[in-house]
């Protein structure tokens, strides 16, 4: 790809929307395409950003964000910057989608206080906050992945399913609705709601998780893969990417899984 024709990562919200790191995400998919020489420009999706620019991207990068910032988001993605980020992710947009993010891509979300929020409804999940006192669902996260689409590909990728390890910090409780299928169920952590073992949804391209983490540095195969997928919408052909030194993402890995009693199942490059 020549540089007039750059992967373009669009970054949502980016002064609202980035809790516990979750800009980790954008600088990892950027680096990531930098260090195999793949031409790559970040712009942020932004209140005073056009509403055509929502729709003109190759990867969508949102993060999380408190109550207040989410409520501050959703008065400004409305009408055309709602409808083109909707069609975008149906249309097989690949993008990873941090706490507060699938939230607001959701039917609605319930805050702490105050009024009941649409969402995008692109997402079929609804999320409630119990309340002020009622206590957050903090910690780190050990997930397997349940998509079946998502599993297959990090098989044929790698040839195990890794563990996707992350940080959880929400009080919002997730439902699924009939048509989602859970992004992976929850080995350790709270996950969707803490009681139906589902953690994050997988639509289309679109990875939707409570794990910050950030979540791509710590699983870096989901950085390629999402990598993947867009060069692979842009040029109609399967792509392999040139592997990389994961060798310190892998050794991260280990000490994280550890902690938890836990052993990767596979060996990253
Ligand atoms: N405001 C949301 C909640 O508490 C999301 C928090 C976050 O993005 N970390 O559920």
């Amino acid at each position: 790809m020549g540089e007039g024709t750059a992967l373009t990562i669009g970054w949502l919200y980016p002064k609202l929307m980035s809790t516990y790191g979750d800009r980790g995400n954008v600088i990892c998919l950027e680096r990531r395409c930098q260090w195999r020489g793949i031409p790559v420009r970040v712009v942020p999706l932004d209140r005073e950003t056009p509403a055509d620019a929502f729709g003109q991207v190759d990867l969508l990068v949102g993060g999380g964000a408190q109550d207040r910032q989410q409520e501050i988001v959703m008065r400004d993605l409305q009408g055309a910057k709602a409808e083109i980020l909707k069609e975008a992710i149906a249309a097989g947009v690949p993008g990873t989608f941090t706490c507060g993010a699938p939230q607001l891509l959701g039917q609605y979300y319930e805050p702490a206080l105050g009024q009941r929020i649409n969402g995008l409804g692109v997402l079929d999940l609804v999320t409630v906050h119990p309340g002020p006192e009622a206590p957050r669902c903090i910690g780190n996260m050990v997930l397997t992945v349940t998509a079946q689409r998502l599993a297959a590909d990090l098989r044929a990728m790698l040839g195990e399913v890794p563990y996707l390890i992350g940080f959880e910090n929400h009080g919002g409780r997730t439902r699924l609705g009939p048509t989602a299928e859970a992004l992976a169920s929850v080995v350790k952590g709270f996950g969707n709601n803490g009681q139906d073992g589902t953690e994050g949804v997988f639509y289309r391209n679109a990875i939707a998780t409570y794990s910050h983490g950030p979540l791509l540095p710590k699983n870096p195969f989901l950085a390629d893969w999402l990598i993947q997928q867009a060069i692979a919408r842009r040029t109609g052909e399967p792509v392999i990417l040139k592997p990389l030194d994961d060798c310190l993402a892998q050794q991260a890995r280990t000490a994280l899984l550890a902690r938890h009693g836990l052993q990767e199942a596979i060996a990253l490059p």
